[in-house]
This record gives structure tokens, C-alpha cells and sequence, in this order.
């Protein structure tokens, strides 16, 4: 089954920029890949329209995603470079956030929050604000954010790119064995071919703007990794 499916989409925006396309592309449920290419050819573009924040110029695209009690955007999980992280309040109610303006009641939302703090290694942070965390945990509790609402689909633009070696390494880590785990779709923009190979089943390379595919690649793992 097709988790994205795009078929000749493109995306002028208001300027008259072509930003992408035409781009057909179709990830199937479970499936990791890496999207990669020149600053400016359309990845962001891309995940907006997946992610459904905005829409296509041309083309068609199905998204499958469940029927959550979520909003907004339930069933896909965003994750950006910048945490953006509310400062004023607790890692724990940062993370509760989307599942609070979903009207989950706020017992059943903490717990699920501090289950998403968990199994991103930040169990004993919930009581800590923003300001008390490292970079690499800041982009923790972002992905917690994600995963709390249970998406079908994790949307990663450049996650990881302003984080150092060791906390990067640590997070590709830490992403492959949640990966394993959950089985979700993910979509993860990056400029690291490094990074790509690491994590993805399968590596999506772009063209220049505007974004077309210019090379699919999947990539045969030997040895478990991780
Ligand atoms: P599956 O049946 O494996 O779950 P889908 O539900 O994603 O696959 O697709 C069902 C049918 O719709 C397939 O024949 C597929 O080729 C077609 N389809 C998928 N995406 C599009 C699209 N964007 N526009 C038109 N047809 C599509
Ligand atoms: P990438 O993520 O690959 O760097 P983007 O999707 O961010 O590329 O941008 C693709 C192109 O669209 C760029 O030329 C960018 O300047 C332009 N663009 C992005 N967002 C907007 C917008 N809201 N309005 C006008 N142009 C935009």
C-alpha cells in the first residue's frame, strides 16, 4: 500500500516562482526515505504539500493517513531544523501541545506525552523547560511533538542539520531504532549523503529547481545497522 503518492505535481507560488516539479514520487507505508538535492529545488515545497499545508499547482497526490481525533494535520508528524519550542512552558507541556488542541483531556495527553519523552531518552526532562536542554535534546522533545499524536507519516526537513557530529550521530541512532520499532513512514530531507545512506531504505535525489527526480536509489543493507 502507498503511504504519498504524487503524480506530475507541481508548485508555482504566488510570485511566480516554480518551486517544484513536476515531480512524481510514491512511498509506500513503512518505507524510509531520504529526499536530497540543491538548496532551493522544492524539498520544503514538497513536504508542505504532503504535510498539506499547502497546495499543489498541477498534478494529483493522495496522502493515506488515519482518521485521527487530532487536528491539526493529524496523521502527519513534522519535524523542522528549529525546534521551535515553546520557552514560557515544560518540555512536558511542549510536547502535549498538539494533542491539548486536539481536545485530549489533559491527564491522558501527559501521559502520552511523557510515553513520547520516553522513548526519545527524555523521561527525567518532563519538568524541565526548553532553555535547560542541549541542542541535540531540544530536537528530542521537537520529535517527541511529532510522534505524540501516533502519525502515519513523519515529515523531517533537515532535522538534524544544526547539530554537532556526536549529537547527530547519536540522533540518526536513536531515529533508526524508534524506526524499527514503529514501522511509520518517513520522508527525511537532508544534505548529508552520508546521513541519507544510513538511515533510508531508499535515497531520493532532486534535481535543481524547479525539483524533478533525477536519481532513486535503494540502498541494500549488509550488516544490521545501529
Ligand atoms: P494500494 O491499492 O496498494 O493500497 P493505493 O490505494 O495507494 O494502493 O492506490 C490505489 C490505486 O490508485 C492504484 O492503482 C494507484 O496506481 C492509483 N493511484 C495512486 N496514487 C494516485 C494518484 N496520485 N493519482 C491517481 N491515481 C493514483
Ligand atoms: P528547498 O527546501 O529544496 O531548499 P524550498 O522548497 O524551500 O526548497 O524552495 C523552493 C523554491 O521556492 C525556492 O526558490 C524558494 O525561494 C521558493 N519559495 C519557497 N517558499 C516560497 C514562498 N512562500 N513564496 C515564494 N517563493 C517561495
Amino acid at each position: 500500500a502507498l503511504a504519498v503518492s504524487l503524480r506530475g505535481v507541481t508548485k508555482a507560488y504566488d510570485n511566480g516562482v516554480m518551486a517544484l516539479g513536476p515531480l512524481d514520487l510514491a512511498v509506500r507505508k513503512g518505507e524510509f526515505i531520504s529526499l536530497l538535492g540543491p538548496s532551493g529545488c522544492g524539498k520544503s515545497t514538497a513536504l508542505r504539500l504532503i504535510a498539506g499545508l499547502s497546495a499543489p499547482s498541477s498534478g494529483t497526490m493522495r496522502v493515506a493517513r488515519h482518521e485521527g481525533p487530532v487536528q491539526p494535520g493529524h496523521g502527519i508528524g513534522f519535524v523542522f531544523q528549529e525546534p521551535t519550542l515553546m520557552p514560557w512552558t515544560s518540555v512536558r507541556e511542549n510536547v502535549r501541545l498538539p494533542l491539548k488542541l486536539g481536545g485530549i483531556p489533559k491527564a491522558e495527553g501527559c501521559a502520552r506525552a511523557d510515553a513520547a519523552l520516553s522513548s526519545v531518552g527524555l523521561a527525567d526532562f518532563a519538568d524541565a523547560f526548553p532553555r535547560e536542554l542541549s541542542g541535540g535534546m531540544k530536537m528530542r522533545v521537537s520529535l517527541a511533538r511529532a510522534l505524540v499524536t501516533d502519525p502515519d507519516i513523519l515529515l523531517m526537513d533537515e532535522p538534524f542539520a544544526a547539530l554537532d557530529e556526536i549529537a547527530r550521530f547519536r540522533l540518526n541512532n536513536d531515529l533508526l531504532a524508534l524506526w524499527r520499532g514503529l514501522r511509520k513512514t518517513v520522508i527525511f530531507v537532508t544534505h548529508s549523503v552520508f546521513e541519507s545512506v544510513y538511515l533510508s531504505q531508499r535515497v531520493v535525489v532532486m534535481t535543481a529547481r524547479p525539483g524533478r527526480i533525477q536519481a532513486d536509489l535503494r540502498i541494500e543493507t549488509v550488516e544490521p545497522r545501529g
